[in-house]
């Protein structure tokens, strides 16, 4: 087709592009623009790949691997036994498990208990809605007593599952790992500090195991550094995210001795911005040091049935173990006397391994990267390239682009979300690559489209200079409120403007600009490529936005590599100018057919089938006195199986308080032949005007959990004993004013003692128990293949609840 032509472009000589000095003839000719620019991008891709190979996990071991290593394939086979089926803490599957962990343990001649107690949950959980949480706990402890010990190791990973699912990764992982590098260990001179394996019980419930080791049991009374091994997912690279404050001793060991060191110093603030909570919290309370890894990609299937052991990556098992066995061995050596610095490190992987410095420097660098930004930006000034006029709009513009990707990652999340509902409760789509990629290219066409829209107005070497002054800003904010993440702008700011400086102080007819603005690029490319791959299962496509945030940040640090790809019209005359001004729309145009390609491949691929399930979340819940049954469900949307059974959203606060969620879905459900937990008054007395209650609280089936509560229109609670321990008495709103929630009861019951203050004549009581499972209920209609189970864990509770007036 040819190219129509219009007075704009025949008549008038075009204007010289603002920016482009007449020195830089070099790259005004197209041909030169073109190499430079194939050049810098085949550099640029070649640092991008060589960065995400350095994220691949390792090659599994076999089980033939030399005794002294880690095996994936050994450890794998205990996977298979711990993960046979869901064994939530209490049950008798959880008895099977603690069973063959003793006996590993033992075989290896390691001194081995079982730690069983009553425990609290650990700090101020999300389970504490139904009020004060507790636990019947069983830890499988064993020692490797050390020949000179300066301090303990531990090796911690939660052995009970969620009631959902087996836990082939959450934590069969972790616990395997640890059964394996414990023999490797045995199989080597003996180590010089103790080292102490915690495999903990009811993790999932409240981390209640962790809380009690942490707090009573005598191995832990000295502290120590703890390594806590988990995974929120199936696959991907063990990430090292959390760690004690003042890190930067630990973390220097982590990068000297894990063999794969994944992690950075970024995780660790995010993680601590968002409500998850692992074992390695309870130990955190008491004061202990170390580290807390896992792996989180594939999180789809986090605590859902699908959590079976041949959903997980061997690879990611293998890395789990690398780096246990190796900080274990090096921890184990070290002089533990003195770990904690005064100071958190800041730091983050490289091809090869992983950058370190101190913390105290994020504040100085991101200083110096807003003085270097500011030097680049006067020298573009004076030289001819921007005018303070145009640095200002460049400065202002850059803006833009900031706002608008992270702005339209939302909005495309939301119109995939709206096409397929199902979304809203996974984690991550099943196959979130295409979802991904489809936010990569979005962020792409907008930068791109910003560029081509600014550039000849603007020029390109204001836009690059307002791009790196928002990058050194971010750090200076960073570096007050998140300091562990400033690396992430101030690194890429700092090496953008020293790329800057040298481009604008080299002879603009050789290859040195390109060289220089290409190198800044590819620092950019080291620190945020990793970053934005990292934060996709880290954050899951619901905040998709964050990534495509980060991945304009890299686009405006390269820049000066992207202005390339743009021919330079301000040399050309008529026709060959109009080309060149299309083709500069050309990569912002690809780039926005991608996104909607690659969104429209996710929605083809990424169905849902019977190996894929629409996940759906239903429980039951009836009052054994009045015989009223319903169905609930926490579904915002419902699935089309969950409409089956229930309608508008209820409060159910007042009728099942031990729930903790009062706004649910429900609908009418046949009443089942189920006994509620049985309330029996061991002693009562009265003194002084306070009501002395001992209660027995006996579930009558094989409940996962049971709960008690008080309406405090009837009496004041005052203080509160379970099994022979105090427990916090907090107000919790509504008519049940007192609550407890504890996991694992016994068969024999709890005993509870209420000290009230009497407000009626009677004390009224709400006695609630939960198992698991709703196939035998009456009107349950088993799920077609292709719908699934939410991974949460309220998903499939029978809960039976009973009024008792004392
Ligand atoms: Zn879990």
């Amino acid at each position: 087709m040819g190219a129509p032509t219009t007075p704009a472009t025949t008549g008038t000589p075009p204007r010289p592009i603002p920016g482009v000095p007449p020195a830089s003839r070099a790259l005004t000719r197209p041909r030169r623009r073109f190499v430079a620019a194939a050049a810098a991008l085949v550099a640029l891709a070649a640092v991008g790949a060589g960065s995400l190979l350095d994220l691949r996990t390792p090659a599994p071991k076999s089980a033939a691997a030399p005794v002294g290593e880690f095996s994936a394939g050994r450890a794998y086979e205990d996977v298979q036994v711990i993960a046979a089926r869901s064994h939530v803490a209490g049950s008798p599957a959880n008895e099977q498990v603690r069973a063959h962990l003793e006996q590993k343990l033992r075989g290896l001649g390691l001194e081995t208990e079982v730690q069983d107690t009553v425990a609290p949950e650990a700090g101020q959980l999300s389970g504490a809605a139904g009020g004060a949480t507790l636990a019947r706990v069983r830890n499988v402890v064993a020692r490797l007593p050390g020949t000179a010990s300066t301090g303990r190791v531990f090796l911690v990973s939660h052995y009970d599952s969620v009631q959902t699912g087996p836990g082939g990764n959450d934590d069969a992982a972790g616990t395997s790992t640890i059964l394996e590098v414990a023999r490797a260990l045995t199989t080597g001179p003996r180590p010089r500090n103790d080292i102490v394996f915690v495999l903990t019980d009811a993790e999932e419930a409240c981390l209640c195991g962790a809380a009690a080791f942490a707090a009573s049991h005598p191995l832990a009374a000295d502290g120590g550094v703890v390594l806590n091994l988990e995974a929120r997912g199936s696959t991907g690279p063990v990430i090292m995210f959390e760690t004690s404050r003042n890190n930067a001793k630990l973390v220097d060991v982590f990068g000297r001795a894990a063999p794969h060191p994944v992690g950075t110093s970024f995780a660790v603030e995010i993680y601590r911005a968002l409500p998850n909570d692992t074992d390695f919290t309870a130990f955190l309370d008491q004061k202990f040091v170390g580290l807390n890894s896992a792996y989180i990609d594939g999180g789809a299937i986090y605590h859902t049935p699908l959590d079976a052991p041949a959903a997980m990556d061997r690879g990611s098992l293998q890395q789990h173990g690398d780096n246990a066995l190796g900080l274990a061995r090096e921890f184990g050596g070290t002089d533990l006397t003195d770990l904690r610095s005064g100071h958190d490190a800041t730091y983050f992987p490289v091809p090869g391994g992983l950058v370190r410095y101190p913390g105290w420097l994020t504040l100085p660098l991101a200083l110096l990267a807003v003085a270097l930004v500011g030097v680049l930006g006067w020298l573009t000034r004076r030289s001819g390239r921007a005018s303070t006029g145009r640095l200002a709009a460049g400065f202002a513009l850059a803006l833009v682009p900031i706002v608008a990707a992270p702005v339209a990652a939302q909005l495309l999340w939301l119109a995939i979300t709206t096409i397929r509902p199902g979304y809203a409760e996974l984690l991550d789509p099943y196959r979130p690559i295409w979802y991904r990629l489809a936010v990569l290219a979005l962020a792409t066409a907008i930068l791109f489209t910003w560029y081509a829209l600014t550039r000849r107005r603007i020029g390109p070497a204001a836009l690059a200079v307002g791009g790196l002054a928002w990058l050194a800003l971010l750090g200076v904010l960073l570096a007050v409120a998140v300091p562990g993440g400033a690396y992430l702008t101030t690194v890429p700011a700092l090496a953008g403007a020293l790329g800057g400086l040298v481009a604008l102080r080299t002879r603009q007819t050789g290859p040195w600009p390109v060289v220089a603005v290409t190198a800044a690029a590819a620092v950019g490319v080291v620190i945020l490529l990793p970053t934005v791959v990292l934060l996709f299962p880290a954050l899951g496509m619901a905040m998709g936005g964050v990534a495509a945030l980060v991945a304009v940040l890299l686009g405006l640090v390269a820049l000066p590599v992207v202005d390339l790809l743009h021919p330079q019209a301000g040399g050309q005359r008529g026709l060959l100018a109009l080309r060149a001004r299309r083709l500069a729309v050309l990569p912002a145009g690809a780039a926005a057919v991608a996104t909607v390609v690659l969104a429209g491949v996710g929605l083809g691929v990424d169905r849902f089938d019977a190996a894929h399930p629409a996940p759906t979340h239903l429980m039951y819940a009836m009052d054994a006195g009045t015989g009223q049954a319903r169905w609930l469900s926490h579904e915002s949307d419902p699935q089309p199986w969950t409409d089956g059974y229930v309608d508008g959203v209820t409060d159910v606060g007042d009728d099942f308080p031990g729930l903790g969620d009062g706004q649910l879905r429900a609908g009418p459900a046949q009443s089942a032949n189920l006994p509620a937990p049985k309330l029996e008054v061991v002693a009562d007395a009265t003194a002084g005007g306070e009501r002395t209650l001992r209660l027995r609280l006996t579930p009558q089936r094989a409940a996962r959990l049971a709960t008690l509560h008080v309406d405090t229109s009837t009496a004041t609670v005052l203080r509160a004993d379970v099994a022979g321990r105090s427990v916090p008495v907090e107000p919790r709103a509504g008519k049940w004013g007192f609550g407890l929630v504890f996991h694992a009861p016994p068969a024999e019951g709890v005993e509870v003692t209420l000290t009230v203050r009497p407000i009626a004549g009677q004390v009224t009581l709400r006695a609630m128990d939960a198992s698991d499972g709703l196939d035998a209920l009456p009107g349950f209609r088993p799920r077609p293949p292709a719908v699934g189970v939410v991974g949460s864990h309220s998903s499939e509770m029978l809960a039976v609840a009973r009024t008792y007036p004392i």
